[in-house]
């Protein structure tokens, strides 16, 4: 059976290999982005459908419904990302408005789009559907606001999952460590940091995106239809290591 999936943040990444996963299945995939062009090389590239959106932004998310089928079965909130203070520049801005404008940049980018967005979609969710959201182990290790967003999504999960079950709807977070092959940590991480970050896992190596997207497609599978309101770390082990 075909089903309707929405991948936010779908153009690079993790998104990107979700996407895939589904479209390769049959499925019929949205992919939503903020920059118009590696939206569409990526819709293209998998046969999805490109639909240029800012989930922060409440009108935004408004408009991209009418673009949307009327019947979802399976929404992934992906779109996030890191803003950091100490790479952000400071515009003129003293040092606590740079601290205040990233931290809220953080909140809205990480934790305000999912909520926002599965509001806007709640209703067209179906029977045995699912929502996964990427969390982050920056979650558990008290990484600033980025983590405290993540932290953040978790439990508004909880209240999603509370909320969905009734209508046979599970809701999910997946939370990955370091995945290698994105453009999360654009040109910021030195070849020390990427070491250390492969020698904090059991496996001894990092995660890729296609790791992240088999874990979401188990968690939108009927395999997984009992589970929900869980957080499914996907680190290589790197939440055990010391
Ligand atoms: P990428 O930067 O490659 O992917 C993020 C995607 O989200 C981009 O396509 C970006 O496109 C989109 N996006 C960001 N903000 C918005 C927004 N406001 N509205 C719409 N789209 C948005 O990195 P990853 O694939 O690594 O990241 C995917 C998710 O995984 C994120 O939530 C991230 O926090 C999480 N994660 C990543 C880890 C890693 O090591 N890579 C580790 C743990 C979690 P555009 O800029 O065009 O909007």
């Amino acid at each position: 059976m075909t089903r309707a999936i929405l991948v936010t943040g779908g153009a690079t990444g993790i998104g990107l290999a979700v996407a895939r996963h589904f479209a390769r299945n049959g499925d019929e995939v949205v992919v939503t982005g903020r920059r118009q062009a590696p939206l569409e090389a990526a819709a293209k590239e998998i046969g999805a459908r490109a639909v240029v959106c800012d989930h922060t932004d409440p009108e935004a998310v408004a408009r991209l419904l009418p673009q949307l089928p009327d019947r979802l079965d399976v929404l992934v909130n992906n779109a996030g990302g890191q803003t950091d203070f100490r790479r952000s520049g400071a515009d003129g801005l003293t040092p606590l408005e740079v601290f205040a404008r990233d931290f809220r940049a953080n909140l809205d980018a990480n934790l305000l789009s999912a909520a926002l967005t599965t509001k806007a979609v709640e209703d067209r969710l179906t029977a045995g559907g699912a929502v996964v959201s990427i969390g982050s182990i920056a979650a558990d290790k008290g990484s600033g606001s980025y983590g405290a967003a993540k932290a953040g999504l978790a439990s508004w999960n909880l209240d999603l999952a509370r909320q969905l079950g009734p209508r046979d709807i599970t809701a999910n977070v997946v939370s990955p460590g370091y995945i290698a092959d994105t453009e999360f940590f654009g040109d910021h991480l030195t070849p020390e940091r990427r070491a250390h970050l492969i020698e904090s896992t059991m496996l001894g190596r990092p995660g890729r995106p296609d790791d992240i997207a088999g874990a979401v497609a188990f968690l939108a599978s009927p395999a997984a239809r009992d589970i929900t309101a869980q957080v499914l770390n996907v680190n290589g082990g790197e939440h055990g290591t010391r």
